[in-house]
Order: C-alpha cells, then sequence, then structure tokens
C-alpha cells in the first residue's frame, strides 16, 4: 500500500476532523467517573460527533460496533462499550476514538483517570502520554519511521515499562488506516523516510509488565497476557517543512 501525501488543502479539512475527534475525546474524558457506563461514554461521543455534521469513523469499520473503544485497567486496547460496564474509582480508562469530516479521518486516543488512582497507575499513564510526545518530536522531514518507533520504546523501556507489539500506529487520511505503519519499538534510521503530506495517527500502547497479550472471545477487547495495567495515548500529526503539527488538539 503506497502513502498517500496530503496537499495544504487537503491538511486543512483534516484538522477539521480531527478537531472534532479532540473535542469528542476531551468531552468523553470528562465524563469519566465512577458509576458511569462505558455505554453511556459511548454516547456521549456518538452525540457531539454526529452533532459536528462528522461521522464515527470506528463505527463498522471491520464489523465495530460502537463510536469509541474503552479499554480498562489491564484491557489494552478495543474493549467495547456496554451498558454493564460501570467504571469504578480507581479504574484507568482507555478511549480511542475518531471523526470523518468531508471525507478525511481524525483519530486519538487517551487514557483517563476515575476518580483517585493508584500513583503506579499515574505513573503508567505519565510515561505513555510523554512517550507519544518523545515519539512525536521525532516524526520530522528527513527522518525515518524508526526514529519515531525507537524513541517511543526507548522512553518507555528505559522506565521499566514495555511496549505492545503486535498492535502499532498508522498512516490516517481518507481511509482511516493507511501505509505506513508506525510500530511503538524499532531502530533509529531505518524504516520508510518521512516527508511533508505525510499523516500518521502516533499510539503507544504501554503495558506495565510484559508486551504480550490476548484477544477475549469477543474478537476485540485485547488484554495484557499478564493481568498487568495498561494506557494508551494517541494523536493524529502531520508532518511539515517546519515540523511536526499536531492535528488532534482542541
Ligand atoms: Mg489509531
Amino acid at each position: 500500500m503506497a502513502v498517500v501525501l496530503k496537499t495544504t488543502r487537503e491538511l486543512s479539512i483534516m484538522r477539521e476532523a480531527c478537531v472534532i475527534s479532540a473535542q469528542a475525546l476531551q468531552l468523553v474524558g470528562s465524563a469519566v467517573e465512577p458509576g458511569v457506563s462505558t455505554w453511556e461514554l459511548d454516547r456521549i461521543a456518538e452525540k457531539f460527533i454526529l452533532s459536528k455534521g462528522a461521522r464515527p469513523n470506528f463505527k463498522g469499520l471491520y464489523g465495530y460496533p460502537a463510536t469509541a473503544c474503552i479499554s480498562i485497567n489491564n484491557e489494552v486496547i478495543h474493549g467495547i462499550p456496554a451498558k454493564n460496564r460501570i467504571l469504578k474509582a480507581g479504574d484507568i480508562v482507555s478511549v480511542d476514538l475518531g471523526a470523518e469530516f468531508e471525507g478525511y479521518n481524525g483519530d486519538n486516543a487517551a487514557t483517563f483517570a476515575c476518580g483517585e488512582v493508584s500513583p503506579e497507575a499515574k505513573r503508567l499513564m505519565d510515561v505513555t502520554r510523554e512517550s507519544l510526545y518523545e515519539g512525536i518530536a521525532k516524526a520530522r522531514s528527513g527522518g525515518r519511521v524508526g526514529d519515531i518507533s525507537a524513541a517511543i520504546q526507548q522512553y518507555v523501556e528505559s522506565r521499566g515499562y514495555s511496549v505492545v507489539r503486535k498492535f502499532v500506529g498508522h498512516g490516517v487520511g481518507t481511509s482511516l488506516h493507511e501505509a505506513p505503519e508506525i510500530p511503538n519499538f524499532g531502530v533509529s534510521g531505518r524504516g520508510m523516510r518521512l516527508v511533508p503530506g505525510m499523516t500518521l495517527a502516533i499510539e503507544p500502547m504501554v503495558n506495565a509488565g510484559t508486551f504480550d497479550v490476548n484477544v477475549m472471545p469477543d474478537g476485540w477487547t485485547v488484554l495484557t497476557a499478564d493481568g498487568s495495567l495498561s494506557a494508551h495515548f494517541e494523536h493524529t500529526i502531520a508532518i511539515t517543512a517546519d515540523g511536526p503539527k499536531i492535528l488532534t488538539s482542541v
């Protein structure tokens, strides 16, 4: 699959899709509290995205049944919202969602604390968020995909955590998932050359224990194999001549 470079005009539409995605994520995050179901969070996201004249772009993709993926504690990604999944104080809640607007896609994720969480959970969330920004800082024209991957891996592993290998970031544009793949582990100086006009979803998934994961019988929910906590942060960014630009900022 070839990489599709975006024009300035396309980037400005994509920015709109990404702002809607970021606002929806922020709105869901502010609703995370004990007693709320993941289904209610999903409704908030969907209503908001539709109110902006956009489309929830996860819904229906590969048959996925909801607007957001909501994954709690040892769930890594792809948790399906449900009325009987009620948040408890101390949970960490990973929300991944996106919006398509005028044919272009945004994609972003963040892990939120539900009430007061343990210092261990807080540190895992902080390290995962920071690793995303370490990766974004390497998303520079003239560099390579491996520069992003290695920066994330090094930041995470030097702090005693592991990066999930089985799932990776990706190009994003008129399709939610485009080339190239952006692994959260790798070797700097390797991989595809980064050039202006590339739009990438960079999304470290970080486990407190080992990087091994399993998929639940529902065919979607990904769990840490050792039951340890997991966190997930994601931005859609553009490579420009002036450096990386985060598109999914409010
Ligand atoms: Mg993504």
